[in-house]
């Protein structure tokens, strides 16, 4: 069976040019870029290629550029770095609460640690009004955090504006790039931001390996302790390969993100209409104003798991907002903050094109995805509600995760 991989908002396959690159990092060219023997200068200088690269990606200067073991790392670092720095000017930090746990979960332990943390309100597609924001920042707020775009339901959020409430309030401002970087255009520079985190293996690069973008005059404290590599802000023996492979997955982009979005834009578009012809389903997230890959969707009276487990049957792999498996069965926390009640969320789906996408793949979607709906809703313990159902008004089918 044709396997059809539809879940590049996960990861993303690794690019054969990004392999080739990273090879002779493994074998001939192994040595650790603090010698200062040649072997140790080559490896050296392939490092400073790679972040010449991913700076020039994001309009950053290779200085501004930290890596890291990979996006959870650099939220990381942002956050914790930037609070624990700066605590002397205030405690107090405003987030979204939209954003991936990488973000939510660094802004919890600060809370342990005695800051103070305010969670930002979305609208119905996932967007951050600069009024929210404004609203939210006091005397001793030091730093706001919001995501350049939302991995789950693809909403790109107006950042620059974002930023410029926060620099006018003398906040400063990190938003986690990981999904967003190397799809669609980021220039820090425009963007006014101080803090940006970016994965490869979200680009075609490989996992394990990502960075942080740390404007000029913005400090922080280390959370590794050792070396002082990364100019001191993160300790550890480079990954050498995989700095590597982040340079030449960010060479790429910034040659073919253009032409990728606008392609990847049409089969997305194409798809959504087609699998809004399902009956009471819904697209999740923002019309326009989204990654070119993503789609979300919402089918009422259906569990996301089981769509996914017959996509899976089928040789399809995506993702839903579902979480039945969870220990606690709460659904996803972007689809409930963009208004979807618990039923609903648990009735999502997340397709996400990327690179190697093809329009066979998006027709083999659509030939499996109507049919598997209908089956599960046959089968549905709510085929009742289902049949009372009037179009247009909202489902609250209840927690039937645990039927
Ligand atoms: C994938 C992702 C991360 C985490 O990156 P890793 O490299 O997997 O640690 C953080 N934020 C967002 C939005 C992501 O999509």
């Amino acid at each position: 069976m044709r396997r059809v991989y539809l879940d590049y908002a996960s990861t993303t396959p690794v690019d054969e040019r990004v392999v080739e690159a990273m090879l002779p990092y493994f074998t001939e060219k192994y040595g650790n870029p603090t010698s200062f023997y040649s072997f140790g200068q080559e490896a050296k200088a392939a490092v400073e290629e790679a972040r010449a690269k991913v700076a020039e990606l994001i309009n950053a200067s290779s200085e501004e550029i930290i890596f890291t073991s990979g996006g959870t790392e650099a939220c990381n670092l942002a956050i914790k770095g930037f609070a624990l720095k700066n605590k002397n000017k205030g405690k107090h930090i405003v987030v979204s609460k939209i954003e991936h746990f990488a973000v939510l979960e660094a802004c919890r332990w600060l809370e342990k640690q005695g800051f103070e943390v305010s969670y930002l309100d979305v609208d119905e597609y996932g967007l951050v009004k600069p009024e929210t924001l404004e609203g939210a920042i006091k005397s001793d707020t030091i730093l706001a955090i919001i995501n350049h775009a939302n991995n789950e339901i693809g909403t790109i959020e107006p950042i620059k504006e974002l930023a410029e409430v926060a620099q006018d309030k003398g906040v400063a401002f990190f938003s986690d790039a990981c999904i967003s970087n190397g799809q669609v255009e980021i220039d820090v520079e425009e963007l006014g931001v101080d803090l940006l985190a970016m994965s490869a293996h979200k680009m075609y690069g490989p996992k394990g390996i990502g960075a942080l973008f740390v404007a000029r005059g913005t400090r922080l404290e280390p959370m590794f302790h050792g070396g002082g590599q990364e100019r001191k802000l993160r300790s550890g023996t480079e990954n050498v390969p995989g700095i590597v492979g982040f340079g030449k997955a960010a060479e790429i982009a910034k040659k073919e993100m253009k032409g990728e979005a606008e392609r990847l834009t049409k089969l997305r578009d194409e798809l959504i209409k087609e699998v809004l012809k399902i009956p009471r389903t819904r697209l999740n997230g923002h019309p326009k104003q989204r990654l070119p890959g993503n789609a979300n969707f919402a089918f009422a009276f259906i569990e996301g798991e089981g769509l996914i487990l017959e996509l899976d049957f089928e040789g399809i792999s995506a993702s839903t907002g579902s979480a039945c498996s969870s220990p606690t069965l709460e659904p996803s926390h972007v689809l409930t903050a963009i208004g979807l009640s618990h039923a609903e969320a648990h009735g999502s789906l997340r397709v996400t094109l990327g690179r190697f996408s093809t329009r066979e793949d998006v027709q083999r979607l659509l030939e499996v995805l109507p049919r598997v709906v209908k089956r599960l809703r046959d089968i549905s313990p709510f085929k009742d509600s289902f049949e009372d159902y009037v179009e247009g008004t909202e489902w609250k089918g209840g927690e039937h995760c645990h039927v």
